[in-house]
């Protein structure tokens, strides 16, 4: 419980309708993406730099937590006020400052929502490629925070690789510019790169500005259905071999096929054991010709079925399997874990033999689709939390996946990030002396431990 006298100050800072403390507007604010609840003591709305850095200099004083978050859409608990606390939500600050066509660059606030930048900038004939499958909610300062990547990542990188600059308010009130609108700069450490994928914990990002592209003028996507993990696994490396980089390689199982169909009933062929949904981007004539030449080289590897659409509308009825992964997965079972892994893509069907014995020894259904092109699978461990065991099972399942990524030469996380829910894994992918410089980077900042404790590391 926050003292009266600090909500009052809280208060004349923010503005009455910006800060809550009744159970019914806080209540939301206790979950993200996972299952997870804790409720905050407050939940703010600041307005710009000067806010955030008011609020940060009284949690100092107080010695009060603060959360930033944005839409809460995270899958690690990042945003949740574990312990109680402020949390600190960005959605007010929601303005596309400027677009800038000669420089090709754009200056947002935090709380811009992901699609509605890239629609703004595709108005304006430009491209902005990050494409979290949240894009219709997340926000621009949770896409920077978490480094979100998307299916377009093979072909144009993360969250991360579009950040020149930002504004932040460090834990302790101060307020930063990190880079720059140029494309050269090497004054000073990277603070831009320190901050992109720091979950929180190192600083409220307050402005960003981003490297934008010219609009490929035309897409082509295809389905290509195999009769094997390793045909679909040896098909991502084949077109890259090709010299052919996608601009989407996203890649089901034959679990998450089987889910698929049996609830929404496509059609997909029986012998189908691997999906491979591909799009290519660029000039019109070669667009045309790479597809042509993803079809010839993928043909020997058992593809029992290759489609290619001839428009949008055909397009987006190839998507449509992706796309209703998700809500098919809980006809498996009514709680899951979603885990990230990321392996060398040449591994992936090398990981995937390990998870389906995992799979075999906890008699846990584990379901796998993802962005192949970079190797990043998302492991879906499904359980029911009402059969007494399966979750406690499904946490020392989780853990051998884990293990398998990195016995592979891969990361525990190539999106999702640390949060709460992999803070106890951490030291399976890092050792002491790497957690130990990143601790005392973390204090160095946050003398206090004010901004989004207990996140990131099991302190
Ligand atoms: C259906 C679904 C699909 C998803 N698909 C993807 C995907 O394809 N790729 C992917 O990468 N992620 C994905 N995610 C995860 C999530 O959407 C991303 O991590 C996203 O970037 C979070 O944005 P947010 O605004 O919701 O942030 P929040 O969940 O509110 O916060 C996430 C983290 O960022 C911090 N944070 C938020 N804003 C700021 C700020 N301004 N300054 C400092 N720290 C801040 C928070 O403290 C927290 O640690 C998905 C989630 C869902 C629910």
């Amino acid at each position: 419980m926050l003292k009266k006298k600090v909500l009052e100050e809280l208060r004349s800072i923010v503005g009455e309708a910006n800060l809550a403390t009744d159970r019914q507007d806080i209540l939301c604010y206790s979950y993200d993406a996972t299952q997870m609840e804790f409720p905050p003591d407050a939940v703010l709305h600041p307005a710009d730099a000067m806010e955030v850095s008011a609020i940060l200099r009284i949690a100092n004083r107080e010695m009060i937590p603060v959360f930033p978050r944005g839409a809460g859409s995270g899958f690690t608990g990042g945003s949740l006020p574990k312990g109680g606390g402020i949390v600190l939500v960005t959605t007010r600050m929601n303005r596309i400052l400027r677009v800038d066509t000669e420089n090709l660059i754009a200056e947002v606030e935090p709380g811009v929502v992901t699609e509605q930048f890239q629609q703004a900038v595709e108005k304006l004939g430009l491209f902005y490629p990050p494409d979290p499958a949240s894009l219709k909610f997340s926000t621009l300062g949770g896409n920077v925070a978490e480094n979100a990547g998307g299916p377009r990542a093979v072909k144009y990188g993360c969250t991360r690789d579009f950040v020149m600059g930002l504004e932040v308010v460090l834990p302790t009130g101060e307020i930063i510019r990190t880079g720059g609108e140029t494309y050269k700069g090497v004054v000073g450490y990277d603070m831009t790169r320190l901050l992109c994928g720091s979950e929180g914990t190192l600083g409220v990002i307050t402005r960003i500005i981003f490297k934008l592209l010219p609009l490929p003028e035309a897409k082509k996507t295809m389905l290509a259905i195999f009769d094997s993990i390793d045909g679909a696994a040896k098909a991502v490396s084949a077109i890259i071999k090709g010299k052919i980089i996608p601009t989407t390689l996203e890649f089901m199982d034959h679990a998450t096929l089987l889910c698929v169909d049996r609830r929404f009933n496509l059609g997909l062929p029986p012998d189908g054991r691997a999906v491979l949904l591909i799009e290519v981007d660029g000039d019109p004539e070669l667009v045309e010709k790479q597809a042509l030449k993803i079809g010839e080289i993928i043909a020997p590897l058992g593809v029992v079925q290759f489609r290619v659409a001839k428009d949008s509308a055909e397009s987006e009825q190839l998507w449509k399997v992706r796309r209703l992964v998700s809500p098919s997965l809980r006809d498996v079972n009514p709680d899951k874990y979603n885990e990230d892994i990321v392996v060398p893509r040449s591994r992936v069907p090398e990981v995937i033999r390990r998870i389906e014995k995992i799979q075999e020894r906890y008699g846990i259904p584990i379901v796998n689709f993802g962005h192949a092109g970079d190797g990043n699978i998302h492991v879906n461990i499904m359980i029911d939390k009402l059969v007494p065991g399966m979750e406690e099972k499904a946490e020392k399942a989780i853990a051998e996946v884990f293990r398998a990524a990195l016995d592979l030469g891969g990361t525990m996380s190539g999106e999702h990030g640390v949060g709460l829910s992999k803070a106890p894994y951490i030291e399976l992918e890092l050792n002491p002396a790497q957690i130990a410089a990143m601790k005392s980077l973390k204090h160095a900042l946050d003398p206090n431990n004010v901004l989004n404790p207990g996140k990131m590391f099991s302190w």
